[in-house]
């Protein structure tokens, strides 16, 4: 908190926050920085694209304005590319523009969407539409999908780490576990009671390095390699030669990323196909004299750089 505190000032605008964040899996106390910046007249955004609605609801935590990428769980099938901007009325601002303020969802769609044209395609707009309509039994099923894979590759002794939310050795299992619920769960016959979910996006290091990582994942066969997640069908990939290939050794460090992390989005597969598909994949480690730390990180400890996030 005193670090997000020490960080306004007059000319902050807002507060932004990605939660859960894409790969890191950071989570923050929404409601608490929410009151922060509401203390000083500027809106809480939220990008909670990788929980979904499904998960979690900004709106319902103090947050001002949510982004979603519509791109990943909402449109399941991959098929399709959007986003979505969900705010809240009478906004906190330190603008002077009483019309942006009193309502700013409208305000975007009819001033700037209106001049600059990202509106979606009807075909797009029917391939999210289709899948919107079952985005909490997805993301039930997905998460719990996860959860099975993420217990299993914890005790693979090919695996230096695991890092899901929903795992108690997580450090921000707790927090997480205070936002991260299935919507409606308290009130389906199935349930009947607050449950949490966690989502679909963990990620697992491999021991021995860039190089076996690299192996590892060039052996998968049941499992998708691709830069894309949040979708019906299981995808992974290494974030240090895709999504941070361009940051170098250094910022990915900062970052937190190791060459020895894959990114791993479970889908609705059944869980076991998805566990046999790691197993096999690991076991071209089975007999390779691997060090338990990637060289690279031995020295600054990425992996707990990871943990810490
Ligand atoms: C992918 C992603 C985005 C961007 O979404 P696009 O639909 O690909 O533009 C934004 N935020 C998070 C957390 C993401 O994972």
């Amino acid at each position: 908190m005193d670090e997000w505190a020490s960080k306004i000032d007059e000319n902050t605008r807002f507060l932004y926050g990605e939660m859960p964040s894409n790969p890191g899996q950071a989570f923050f106390d929404l409601e608490k920085v929410a009151e922060l910046a509401h203390r000083h007249g500027i809106p809480m955004i939220v990008d909670a694209t990788v929980a979904s609605p499904a998960l979690l609801r900004p709106l319902a935590h103090g947050a001002d304005i949510v982004v979603q990428s519509v791109t990943k769980s909402l449109t399941t099938s991959g098929f399709g590319i959007g986003g979505a901007v969900i705010a809240r009325k009478n906004l906190p601002s330190t603008i002077d523009n009483d019309g942006m303020k009193a309502d700013f969802g409208m305000y975007i769609k009819a001033l700037p969407n209106r001049d600059n044209g990202p509106n979606l395609s009807p075909m797009n707009c029917i391939l999210s539409l289709n899948d919107i309509r079952t985005l909490r039994s997805k993301m039930d099923l997905m998460s719990r999908n996860t959860m099975a894979v993420a217990k299993f590759l914890e005790q693979h002794k090919h695996i230096e780490g695991v890092d899901y939310l929903g795992l108690e050795s997580h450090p921000l299992h707790e927090l997480a576990s205070k936002y991260l619920v299935l919507v409606d769960s308290e009130f389906d016959d199935i349930y009947n009671k607050k449950v949490n979910r966690y989502g679909h996006l963990m990620s697992l290091r491999v021991n021995g390095g860039a190089q076996a990582t690299r192996d590892v994942f060039d052996a998968f066969q049941r499992i998708f390699r691709a830069t894309d997640l949040g979708r019906i069908k299981t995808v992974a990939t290494i974030p240090a030669i895709s999504t941070h290939s361009q940051q170098g050794e250094e910022g990915r460090i900062e970052a937190g990323i190791p060459s020895n992390l894959i990114r791993l989005c479970v889908g609705a597969e059944h869980p076991d196909d998805v566990i046999k598909d790691l197993n096999q994949a690991l076991s071209v480690l089975d007999g390779k004299k691997i060090k338990s730390t990637s060289p690279e990180f031995s020295a600054g400890g990425a992996s707990s750089a990871i943990l810490t996030r």
